[in-house]
């Protein structure tokens, strides 16, 4: 295996009063698209930059393939770094930047030749070779950039924000690709993006992090189905979320059932959660706008844990392949619920539900989800 093992233990970074890492942990395995993700400010770049060797924790400890790499200078570490501007040489063409780390090394010139082609080869630079930066899109400056940092064989690549002065189509694309370029090289990627759709498209694993701190680690899938705080669900994809309190709790098929009050929907509801709850505690209640359904008439309940509620549309949304629903709840609360409906039949179901209708949203009690508001 090419790539490395990257441990972060309990790392913490202060400026002055500030703690910009508070205990920080994370274990990244060999050869995995790791991403940080959070919003601007939560400390990413700092970790990025402890682990490249840019800057140094307070307490804690950073190892690669378990050995300790914090007296090691950045040159040492067999780690590169992509930066979200290019950092490219104005002056020298796309094979000279590309060129430029083994030259620092007085690599021959017959191997530096050779590695050169094969690195624009891997980022599809082949026709630019002898182009200057000025020349080039942002998409292109940006992959002579990855051939650069990749030139010297790391063993575990820094990505911070790389896309983000890209425009969105262009994004899309150069994700796609790095992580084709990712497959082929085989090493580790620790990516950065404060985006919540980049990380899930592409990362292997997500950290989740707000204030220095982080708050779940877990593949896209588990961390969009089952966020573990308030936070994670509210940062990462749309949903509805409510405070609520656990009334009863009892075992349900290989999980467990609980009725819970939730005031913002003026009433109570059913959910299951893989864990029991304790009677009386205070969490959050969450489902997902594409988990509701919504209907003119009242939904037929196959079965006793269908949540139904009855409200009026505020807002349709149609977009195509969806249209979204605001709806306003008819009971006093006034909440609104959100709700995703994917248009899967050719016209079938096109916008039958109109503003100001009067509908029913409704979901199973196995499609809601019981999260921890840490914050309260
Ligand atoms: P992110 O990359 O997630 O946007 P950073 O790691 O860059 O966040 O910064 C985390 C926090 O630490 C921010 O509030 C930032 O203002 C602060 N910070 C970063 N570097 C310094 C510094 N050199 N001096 C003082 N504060 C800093
Ligand atoms: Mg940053």
């Amino acid at each position: 295996m090419k790539g490395v093992e990257v441990t972060v233990e309990r790392v913490t970074r202060s400026y002055g009063d500030f703690k910009a890492l508070d205990d920080v942990s994370v274990q990244i395995h060999k050869g995995e698209f790791f991403s940080l993700l959070g919003p601007s400010g939560c400390g990413k770049t700092t970790l990025l930059r402890i682990i490249a060797g840019f800057d140094y924790p307070d307490t804690g400890n950073v190892a690669f393939d378990n050995r300790d790499i914090l007296p090691l200078a950045p040159d040492k570490r067999q780690s590169n770094t992509v930066f979200q501007t290019y950092a490219l040489f104005p002056h020298l063409t796309v094979y000279e930047n590309i060129a430029f780390p083994l030259r620092l090394k007085h690599v021959e010139k017959k191997v530096i030749d050779q590695k050169v082609k094969e690195y624009v080869k891997l980022v599809q630079l082949e026709e630019h070779l002898y182009k200057k930066p000025s020349m080039l899109s942002g998409g292109q400056k940006q992959r002579v950039a990855i051939a650069r940092a990749l030139i010297n064989e790391p063993r575990v690549l820094l990505l911070d924000e790389p896309l983000s002065a890209l425009d969105a189509k262009l994004r899309q694309n150069l994700l796609v690709e790095l992580d084709q370029i990712h497959d082929k090289v085989g090493i580790t990627f620790i990516y950065v993006t404060h985006d919540q759709s980049e990380a899930l498209s592409v990362s292997d694993r997500i950290a989740v992090m707000n204030k220095g701190k982080v708050l779940q680690i877990g593949t896209p899938y588990e961390i969009y189905e089952a966020p573990a705080t308030r936070f994670v669900a509210q940062f990462i994809g749309e949903t509805n979320i409510f405070p609520c309190k656990v009334l009863s709790c009892e075992p349900y098929e290989s999980e467990y059932l609980m009725r819970v009050e939730v005031p913002a929907l003026k009433g109570e509801i059913t959910v299951t959660d893989y864990e029991p709850q304790q009677i009386g505690s205070l969490m959050d209640f969450t489902v997902r706008p594409e988990k509701v359904r919504i209907s003119s008439n009242v939904p037929r309940s196959t079965t006793k844990e269908l949540n139904t509620f009855k409200g009026i549309v505020e807002e349709p949304v149609y977009s195509g392949f969806q249209s979204k629903f605001y709806v306003k709840l008819e009971n006093e609360s006034s909440t609104q619920v959100k709700v995703f409906k994917q248009h899967t039949a050719f016209l079938e179901d096109g916008p039958d539900i109109e503003w100001k209708d009067t509908v029913y949203v409704s979901w199973t009690a196995t499609d809601g989800y019981l999260v921890k508001d840490t914050e309260r």
